[in-house]
């Protein structure tokens, strides 16, 4: 795929279940808090925002698992239904609109290194972090750190 391509594609462990996104994500996020590290299992969580609709499936069908959040408000994860790897999920209020894919099921992951990293109170010590990407030790305000046309779309998408 030619670095400048404008559509990604990625999928499960197993590949029962392919995806399709026809255009980059808005923003990308590093999440280093404790709900992220379980769930990973690892040190953090990193999910590219996109629109739902920009989301195909090409191959299966993903099962969606109601699943706890930090938020309390829960996120629904959408897992193979054979593998159960994690694609992508959505959270709260916002509802299918916009989807956090889990940048690390992509063919190339590389492609998206992450926009911010969040909740970075939480960072397990030996993580370092790069610099000149933006940290916020929780949340931060949509606002203030999207590019304005990421911003628009999502402005957009949740109508
Ligand atoms: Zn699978
Ligand atoms: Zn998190």
């Amino acid at each position: 795929m030619p670095t400048d391509s404008t559509s990604f594609e990625g999928g499960c462990t197993c590949r029962a279940v392919r995806y399709r996104l026809t255009s980059k994500p808005m923003f990308v996020h590093c999440c280093h808090c404790r709900w992220c590290q379980r769930e990973t299992g690892a040190s953090f969580a990193l999910n590219a925002m996109i629109e739902s609709q920009r989301v195909l499936v090409l191959a299966g069908v993903p099962d969606v698992v109601n699943t706890p959040s930090n938020s309390g408000k829960g996120q629904r994860i959408a897992r193979c239904p054979a593998c159960w790897i994690a694609l992508w999920s959505n959270y709260g209020g916002a509802g299918d609109l916009i989807r956090f894919v889990r940048v690390g099921t992509l063919d190339e992951p590389d492609r998206f290194p992450p926009d911010i990293h969040i909740f970075t109170a939480s960072k397990q010590p030996w993580v370092v972090l790069p610099p000149g990407v933006p940290a916020v030790p929780e949340y931060y305000r949509t606002q203030d750190y999207w590019p304005p046309e990421s911003y628009a779309r999502r402005t957009a998408a949740l109508g």
